[in-house]
């Protein structure tokens, strides 16, 4: 049996061990077994990175030039890209995503932070067209102050960078949470931000459960913005805990996300995009378009030739470049899907591919992609986020039809439409309640496209040009350009 690997926390600028003594342990979702330990943080030690981190902001970062913030972000960026395959062997063996996918995606990340890099100096204030005489006012955007990142466990890389790039680009240090389920790939990036030169302080990065660690994190007093990404359900935890501290808030949370289908859509293109939005990182994506709507003059054509495909999908190690859809990250994950597709069955779904663990090993927690009929969309596997591979698909008649459908529904993160009528892709890209719209593709993210859902998906928009203003806040100065003395003190001006 190899070794069991143990890993440290990084606060300012030190790798530590809890105060506590206490770890948790991270099983490789390959073989449910424990391959390394983390420290499980304490309040103690949650407080010592906030004041670390409140130290460093008082100190030079927060007035440093931002072109020389600007360099420590490319540095870290050139780290990404040096140690993307490193980053990404242990991404997959801590979360079971495919390494084909994470190690390539751990290098695109680097743009994220070259991104916000070019984008540090280029914030500025206004001068406001004043109604007073004698007065000058400016606006100017400064930094927040102490940030809590608090990440989940999938796609970890690219939810910190949305988060820490327009974070120190602005000037703010940050206190990064992993996730409990698969805390190590954090830890592994924080050794590339102290080769990066990162003044410490700037970037602590902390490993914990969501109690005490998260609650800690995200009541104290110093932190000003908790940048949350994860279900609804922690999310209210979130909300409530920032009543402690009145720190400002972005929710990043889940998805049920609709794809329709018309009569006249390419349908290879949109076997593909289905099969990407849904089967892709075995479903484990916020974004995963998991309630499919087939207009019914294909349906029966379009769903074979989509049960064909997705039975012909390989289950495998996450580390073999033939693999195509790896492990779930845990055991929990699987049963939730397993109690949904039964109550789902029981109220007359029909499972037409999948629907069961696979057998392809005892250990994994392997499900195999799965496609069930459902009458209506309020049956259990249509309307709950399962974070898996399972395609709920409905049959509807006309467009107005599809549009009510695809808004019926708590969350609003993602959507996909298939057609190649122009005009009717205008018009439900255009009605459909969802904060990112994919027409005729599915599964793409870019540092310069905005990135966040409406309605229980959350609010506070990642990624684009305009969430680097989420990590400021803007100050009013008046000058008072006058020789005379001021007006009567006793009225307002
Ligand atoms: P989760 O909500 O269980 O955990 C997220 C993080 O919150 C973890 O670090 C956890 O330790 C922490 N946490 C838990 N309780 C806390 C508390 N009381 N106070 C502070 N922190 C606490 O999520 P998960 O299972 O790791 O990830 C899956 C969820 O994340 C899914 O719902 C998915 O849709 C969502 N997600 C959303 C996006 C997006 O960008 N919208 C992206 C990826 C994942």
């Amino acid at each position: 049996m190899s070794e069991i690997k143990n890993f440290k926390m990084y606060i300012n600028g030190e790798w530590v061990e809890s105060s506590s003594g206490k770890k948790i342990e991270t099983l490789n979702p390959e073989t449910n077994k424990v391959w390394a330990t983390v420290p499980e943080a304490s309040e103690v030690d949650v407080d010592k990175a906030v004041k670390a981190a409140q130290d460093a902001f008082n100190g030079s970062w927060s007035n440093l030039h931002p072109k020389e913030r600007a360099k420590f972000l490319r540095n870290i960026a050139d780290q990404l890209r040096t140690n993307a395959e490193h980053l990404g062997k242990i991404e997959t063996i801590d979360t079971g995503k495919l390494f084909k996918e994470i190690k390539t995606q751990a290098s695109y990340i680097a743009e994220y932070y070259d991104y916000y890099a070019g984008l540090a100096d280029k914030v500025e204030g206004t001068v406001v067209p004043i109604d007073k005489p004698n007065m000058q006012v400016t606006t100017t955007r400064i930094p927040i102050g102490v940030i809590a990142a608090i990440i989940p466990w999938n796609s970890q890389m690219l939810l910190t960078a949305v988060k820490l790039a327009p974070a120190l680009a602005m000037g703010n240090t940050v206190v990064i949470k992993a996730s409990e389920l698969a805390p190590v790939t954090l830890l592994e990036f924080a050794k590339l931000i102290e080769s990066a030169g990162l003044p410490k302080g700037v970037v602590n990065v902390i490993t914990g459960l969501g109690e005490p660690c998260g609650k800690a994190l995200t009541t104290h007093d110093l932190v000003e913005k908790i940048a949350f990404t994860g279900g609804p359900e922690t999310a209210r935890h979130i909300v409530k805990n920032s009543a402690e501290n009145l720190s400002q808030v972005s929710l990043e949370l889940g998805g049920k996300s609709p794809v329709v289908l018309f009569n006249d859509a390419d349908q290879e293109n949109a076997l593909n995009g289905i099969t990407a939005g849904i089967f892709a990182a075995s479903g484990q994506s916020c974004i995963a378009g998991s309630r499919l709507y087939i207009q019914s003059k294909i349906y029966n054509e379009f769903l074979d030739k989509l049960v064909k495909k997705a039975e012909g999908i390989k289950l495998g190690s996450p580390m073999d470049p033939d693999t195509q859809m790896g492990p779930l990250n845990s055991f929990k994950q699987l049963e939730n899907i397993e109690k949904n597709i039964k109550a789902t069955v029981e109220q007359g779904g029909k499972i037409r591919c999948g629907g069961k663990r696979s057998s392809i090993s005892n250990e994994g927690y392997y499900f195999p992609a799965t496609i069930i009929e459902c009458e209506n969309h309020n049956l259990p596997t249509a309307e709950n986020e399962l974070f898996g591979p399972v395609l709920s698909v409905m049959k509807f008649e006309n467009e107005e039809e599809a549009i009510n459908q695809m808004n019926d529904n708590q969350y609003g993160l993602s959507s996909g439409i298939y057609t190649t009528n122009l005009g009717r892709a205008m018009r439900v890209s255009k009605a459909v309640r969802a904060g990112i719209v994919f027409v005729n593709t599915y599964r793409l993210i870019s540092p310069s496209a905005p990135f966040g859902g409406i309605k229980d998906s959350g609010y506070g928009k990642e990624a684009g040009i305009e969430s680097i203003k989420e990590y400021t806040r803007i100050k009013t100065t008046w000058f008072n350009s006058s020789e005379d003395p001021m007006d009567d003190p006793f009225t307002m001006g």
